[in-house]
């Protein structure tokens, strides 16, 4: 891979709206990232493995629990330093920044808004150092959109309960040490469990054959009669709005994170087309050229603005879940559609991995599916501003 030459584009100024802890906390990631992430990815991408040696390093820059409170092992940052940290990630690459929102936003935040204090002073210090690794079991092989329809289940048993069912497409799944799965009681009420590796029937096969996220390991998590002490269960929030509150924190670090996806793109499509010669001068100079570079960096500015307010509202804890939903869906497919013309400005060069943008158009690929698909976000916002439910 071609040697990681990364520079930000910052059209609007924008640095000036950060304060000097926000430029800090990026510029470190930013230097992890060139330095620890950039030169080993395609490698690990073209392997289908996840990198583990970079686990300290997420954990040094604060991706694990940036806003979680100093006293549980978190860096105790505020909403926008979390984003730009997601953004500096996922310029390395999205399935790093996926392994860092899932141990952050699905299994960091519900322990630590939804736990009860001794689960908080178990897990939250091993999660934060990156000891433990987390997973978050939601989605099942028969309701991805609609998990409200989950099968997975628990029953009261007296001195534990006993857990049943199975999890699909779950993110860390094949190394986790812990997993945040939800499951209904036998009311039909969600509710959050704990499970630990080694539990008597429990199981994480990895899924093979991913052409998107190869960095990042995925798989099932399985329950066949899983004995989970009645201390596991997060008692402070059941219902699905328990589940979903942690997406919203998940996809707002994606709002952010695909932004630096995005400007990768256009920063090695901008550097390329300016070394490029064909026709006597470099290709930048073309005006079919200069059309899509205008275009990327106009619409990179508009999702950094998005996101930029979208922090605001989250600091002030006033971002709603359409707010982000509306923030996630437009960034993840601006930076798509940026990929895809950058992959084109090229040329065969693009198709390899001596660059870096057919990775990032791949990976992509899965996030603009997860967390939520593009569809399900557009009818979020259509319900936010109609009050009517289009989504059944
Ligand atoms: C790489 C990867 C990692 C993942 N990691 C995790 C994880 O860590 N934890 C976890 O729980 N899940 C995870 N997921 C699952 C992910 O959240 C789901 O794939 C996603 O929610 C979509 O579910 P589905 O794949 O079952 O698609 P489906 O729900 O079957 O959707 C198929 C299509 O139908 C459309 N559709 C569905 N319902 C409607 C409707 N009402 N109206 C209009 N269109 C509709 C969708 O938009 C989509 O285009 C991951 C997925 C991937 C690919």
């Amino acid at each position: 891979m071609k040697p990681d030459l990364f520079e930000a584009p910052d059209y609007y100024n924008l640095d000036d709206l950060f304060t000097d802890e926000h430029k800090l906390v990026r510029d470190a990631a930013r230097e992890w990232v060139k330095r620890d992430v950039s030169p080993i990815i395609e490698e690990y991408a073209q392997r289908a493995e996840f990198p583990k040696q970079i686990i300290n390093g997420l954990a040094e820059i604060g991706a694990f629990g940036p806003y979680i409170p100093e006293e549980y092992g978190g860096a105790g940052l505020d909403q926008i330093s979390y984003g730009l940290i997601m953004q500096e990630i996922e310029r390395g690459d999205s399935g790093v920044r996926s392994t860092a929102s899932v141990q952050s936003s699905l299994v960091m935040y519900p322990i630590w808004k939804y736990g009860t204090e001794e689960q908080r002073q178990k897990y939250l210090p091993k999660l934060a150092s990156g000891e433990w690794m987390g997973s978050f079991g939601l989605t099942e092989p028969d309701h991805g959109s609609n998990p409200g329809g989950m099968t997975t289940n628990f029953k009261d048993m007296g001195d534990h309960y006993l857990l049943n069912g199975a999890k699909l497409w779950i993110s860390n799944s094949p190394f986790c040490d812990v997993a945040v799965v939800w499951a209904k009681n036998e009311e039909g009420r969600i509710h959050g469990l704990i499970v630990e590796r080694g539990m008597e029937g429990f199981s994480t096969p990895e899924t093979h054959n991913k052409w998107s996220l190869r960095a990042s390991a995925t798989g099932e998590l399985i329950f066949q009669d899983v004995k989970v002490p009645k201390e596991n269960l997060l008692p402070n929030k059941s219902g699905l709005g328990a589940p979903l509150g942690c997406l919203d924190s998940a996809r707002y670090g994606i709002a952010w994170g695909a932004i630096g996806a995005a400007m990768d793109c256009y920063d090695t499509a901008l550097r390329y087309s300016k070394e490029r010669i064909q026709f006597g001068k470099p290709i930048a100079a073309f005006q079919l050229q200069q059309k899509k570079l205008a275009e990327m960096i106009t619409e990179i500015t508009k999702a950094q603005l998005l996101a930029f307010r979208l922090g605001q509202l989250k600091n002030e804890n006033r971002a709603s879940s359409a707010q982000i939903s509306m923030a996630k869906r437009n960034n993840v497919e601006m930076a798509i559609k940026i990929a895809r013309e950058a992959r084109q400005m090229l040329g065969g060069m693009g198709i390899t991995g001596e660059y870096s943008i057919m990775r990032h158009m791949m990976n992509l690929e899965s996030v603009i599916t997860y967390e939520g698909t593009h569809d399900i976000h557009l009818l979020i916002t259509g319900l936010d501003i109609t009050g009517l439910n289009a989504f059944k």
